[in-house]
């Protein structure tokens, strides 16, 4: 296993600040500033809510960066803030308004019947964990369990204790009348994102995201989309206008606000991130397609930046075509400790590519710069916060990847939370045997990290599109985002199996069957354990769950490398032959990669309709009422760290504190600017 202590990391991140450019002290004598060492007993996990933990997020290279890194990041932070309500809006057209009815009584509660109260709060963490009234993971939306009447009372005492409210309507009563369905209804506007409606239905009007108003697929037939990632598409007196996301256009003012901070970031950073920053800023301007490719190429040649920030329309998921881009920010800093494996794999990214197990013609026969670091983040919001990726391949752009590569950053201080507040009961409940949980104890945190590290690097990466065939979103529409998921993944588990990584020094050729073994274990079991998170329903809508149980399901029917097997009424899924799966993968590999390069839409539609959407909903009650049992959490939420700069009296920044707030409510409170 390879851990490092905390101590150890905070002082080679000290050591990599003082040979940056931007330090003018030497790099030997000069004794690193004490950081704050991590306590040992400090808290991850903060509180329950429902079947979501609330964990805290630690960042604590932060304190050893030079002034000038620190700066910057505070500036790329406030920059994270200004646009966190562009996301909510687009899963939602009521969200924001949702949002205002309980910020407002939980800020103003004094009066409040305190049962109302109770659950107003756990709605209200359930809304800020998923960024709106709907679960991450199912699509789904929960509801508020009060009735109108006790709802209308909370906010009328509310309003006695100093909360304002801001209405369209003539009265406060019209305004909760006309929310009260999304509040209380769960059969009025229920999925976010439904990319499988059923026969005859339609994947936009059973979509209830703001990404559309009133607009079919049949509509889109023979109309050209000029803004297809940043815009909403609205059909208007039966015509298809789009409302462009930029400064002066839809969420204008959101956007102009960023620019403010993306500005004001300019003057600390590198030169190649302030051009990216430029350019940036010039595509929230214009909104223009050929600016975003510019930012897209200029934010992928940034390569050394160890400060570097993610902001804009990027992910396609909540799209059921796979078109629109979820707005999200990220801002973090390179963690030195943790970065050599998954640079290792970069480095050798062409030896993988010589080797992927498909049809040569769809190998890169020059794989062009890729870039991999791990990170440390100090705030996601939008699409990535407080439900956050562990790792991330961009730019998303098909034809940028191919000419001027990509950058993969794996989460490092996000993974070390996950593992931290995970229950350790988790893994054995779902192993057959004893020798399969102390062998996920032992190799899982590991083998998970570089299987991520390759899903990013090696996998997102890797191929090349057949001639003529260069978008293949558009040809496998909504099955894209699934299958490239699982394309990914299937290079991480291809290659775990591979003499190669323990040459390269990634582990030690005697461990390596330890760690296949066990990575292949855990993918498998993932298969019915991640059932637990659609707890209603027959199907599964969210991409990347969707692409995990296509692979095991594709396996199990093609190869013998799983076995299902039941003990005393609780199912199990055995990985039996590491080989086979093994052999299994590097086929499926093939078919996918193909399906993929082709844009054959009818071939990706068939292998998910098969293996990737369908589970039995008798195995999944039994799921849940095992992890119930255990209390094992469906999914995490983090709360960020907390920036704050300390300016001289010119208003110059002198220093930026970072504090860890352990309160969801409080942080949600504070980023909103509601004040009590
Ligand atoms: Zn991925």
């Amino acid at each position: 296993m390879r851990t490092c202590a905390v101590g150890s990391l905070l002082l080679l991140v000290t050591l990599a600040g003082c040979s940056s450019p931007d330090s003018s002290k030497p790099a030997a004598p000069a004794k690193p500033a004490a950081p704050a060492a991590a306590p040992a007993d400090r808290k991850y996990l903060l509180e329950r809510v429902d079947d979501a933990a609330v964990v805290q997020l630690y960042a604590d290279g932060f304190t050893s960066l030079p002034l000038k890194q620190k700066t910057l990041i505070y500036h790329l932070y406030q920059a994270a803030l200004a646009g966190r309500d562009i996301f909510i809006d687009q899963r939602h057209k009521d969200a924001l308004e949702m949002r205002e009815v309980f910020e407002q009584i939980i800020a103003h509660s004094q009066g409040v019947d305190p049962k109302s109260l109770g659950e107003i709060v756990r709605y209200a963490k359930l809304f800020w964990l998923n960024n709106g009234p709907y679960n991450n993971l199912t699509a789904r939306k929960f509801v508020l369990n009060l009735t109108p009447q006790q709802l209308k009372d909370a906010v009328y005492a509310s309003a006695k204790a100093g909360a304002k409210y801001m209405t369209w309507e003539k009265t406060i009563d019209d305004k909760l009348a006309r929310l009260g369905p999304m509040f209380f209804d769960p059969n009025v506007d229920p999925i976010v994102t439904n990319k499988s409606p059923g026969p005859g239905k339609d994947i936009l009007e059973a979509s209830a995201n703001n990404l559309y108003s009133g607009v079919k697929m049949s509509d889109l037939k023979g109309f050209t989309e000029k803004y297809g990632l940043n815009s909403r598409l609205v059909k208007k007196d039966g015509k298809l206008v789009e409302e462009v996301w930029k400064v002066g256009g839809m969420y204008g003012n959101y956007i102009s606000e960023i620019i403010k901070h993306l500005e004001a970031a300019k003057p600390f950073a590198e030169p190649p991130m302030a051009k990216a920053l430029d350019a940036l800023i010039k595509f929230y301007q214009t909104g223009e397609e050929a600016d975003r490719k510019a930012y897209d190429i200029a934010w992928v040649q940034d390569k050394n930046s160890s400060v570097d920030t993610i902001n804009g329309f990027i992910e396609v998921y909540v799209d059921p075509r796979g078109i629109k881009g979820s707005w999200e920010a990220l801002v973090f800093f390179v963690n030195q400790e943790k970065t050599q494996r998954i640079k290792t794999l970069a480095t050798n990214a062409q030896w993988f590519e010589d080797h992927m197990p498909w049809d040569a013609k769809y190998r890169k026969a020059s794989v062009q710069g890729i870039v991999a670091n791990a990170i440390d983040v100090v705030v996601e919001t939008g699409d990535s916060g407080p439900v956050t990726p562990v790792g991330i391949n961009l730019p998303n752009d098909q034809a940028i990847r191919e000419q001027y590569g990509s950058k993969s950053v794996a989460l490092a201080n996000v993974n070390e939370s996950y593992d931290k507040s995970a229950p350790t009961n988790m893994r054995s409940e779902f192993s057959w045997d004893q020798a399969e949980a102390d062998r996920t104890t032992k190799y899982a945190t590991f083998s998970g990290e570089l299987t991520t590290d390759m899903h990013e690097v090696i996998g997102h990466a890797s191929g090349k599109q057949a001639p003529g065939k260069d978008n293949p979103q558009a040809l496998i529409k909504e099955y894209f985002s699934a299958l490239e998921e699982g394309r990914a993944d299937l290079v991480g588990l291809y290659f775990i199996a591979d003499p190669k990584l323990a040459e390269l020094g990634i582990f030690p050729a005697a461990e390596q069957d330890n760690y296949v073994r066990t990575e292949y274990e855990s993918y498998t079991r993932n298969a019915i354990v991640q059932l637990r998170r659609v707890r209603q329903g027959s199907q599964i809508e969210e991409d990347h769950m969707r692409n995990r149980q296509m692979i095991v399901k594709w396996l199990m029917a093609n190869t013998k490398a799983i076995e299902a097997r039941t003990r005393d009424g609780k199912s199990y899924l055995v990985m039996v032959d590491p080989k086979q799966f093994r052999d299994g993968v590097g086929k499926l590999l093939a078919e996918v990669q193909r399906i993929k390069s082709e844009g054959d839409f009818a071939a990706a539609k068939k292998l998910f309709d098969d293996y990737g959407i369908h589970f039995d909903p008798k195995q999944r009650d039994e799921i849940v009422a095992r992890v119930d049992k255990l209390q094992l959490p469906s999914y995490s939420g983090f709360v960020m760290p907390k920036l704050t700069a300390e300016t001289d009296a010119k208003g110059a920044i002198t220093d930026v504190k970072i504090s860890y707030p352990q309160d969801l409510t409080a942080q949600m409170l504070e980023y909103s600017g509601v004040k009590k």
